[in-house]
């Protein structure tokens, strides 16, 4: 599958610490890291993530590290990013999905280049202009809104898949409702000093099944929004 990214903007091709050669480096990484699925590989190999952080920070953006992005919040770790895409799509076809927490607008992006209708909400109004810029910038069509994301966005719903990219202590239940039959979610469960990616599956019938994956570390997810 070639992701789809309809328009490259002149730098998004990259030069020196953001070039071919430097994103190859970090895919090459996640495969010794366990990443197997091919086409969320190539989304990272194409995606240019180093135009999803602040200038200063784009010779940085190819390693596997989260980085900030203002607001004492982070662009997830490529590892994680990978992970996360990787179990949404594992045996299915999603068609939607629904990410709670756009942040840089980087995992979105990932989604969207691997051809799903992605759905995200973020609480901080700053962060999503900047993130909605970048992703028109590079011809992505994904559907945003400036909300607390806990509520989901049920006029969507039901969503093939949901993504959080924030923590909570516990899984929402307004985003389980919100989850087709046979649909996945994943998303980080704990607190400040331990956290672990959890997976969650509803099938036909609706009965909901819950995996722990991997320990991660991820902003929280707070109430309310700002501007
Ligand atoms: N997916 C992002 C990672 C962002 S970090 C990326 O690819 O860059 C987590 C994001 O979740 C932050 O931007 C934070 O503001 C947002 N967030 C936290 N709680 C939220 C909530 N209740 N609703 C929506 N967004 C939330």
């Amino acid at each position: 599958m070639t992701p789809r990214l309809r328009v490259q903007p002149a730098d998004a091709a990259g030069s020196g610490m953001t070039s071919q050669r430097v994103r190859d480096r970090l895919v090459q990484r996640l495969r010794e890291a366990g990443i197997v699925d091919e086409n969320v590989l190539n989304a990272i190999r194409t995606v240019p993530r180093h135009l999803f952080v602040d200038e200063a920070l784009a010779t940085r953006a190819y390693e596997d590290t989260a980085l900030p992005i203002g607001h004492s919040q982070t662009i997830s770790q490529p590892w994680v990013v990978a992970r996360m895409t990787e179990v949404l799509l594992a045996g299915r076809a999603p068609r939607t999905v629904l990410e709670v927490g756009t942040g840089s607008g980087y995992q979105a992006a990932i989604l969207a280049s691997l051809g799903l209708d992605v759905y995200t909400v973020e609480r901080i109004g700053d962060l999503l202009r900047l993130a909605r810029k970048r992703l028109r910038l590079l011809g992505l069509n994904v559907r945003s809104k400036h909300d607390d994301g806990r509520v989901g966005w049920p006029e969507h719903g039901p969503y093939d898949a949901i993504m959080v990219t924030a923590a909570a202590p516990a899984l929402v239940h307004d985003l389980i409702d919100q989850l087709a039959p046979g649909g996945c979610l994943v998303a980080p469960v704990g607190g400040a000093s331990s956290q672990a990616l959890v997976q969650l599956t509803k099938d036909a019938d609706g009965h909901v099944q819950q995996t722990t994956l991997a320990p991660v570390m991820f902003v929280p997810l707070l109430s309310g929004t700002l501007d």
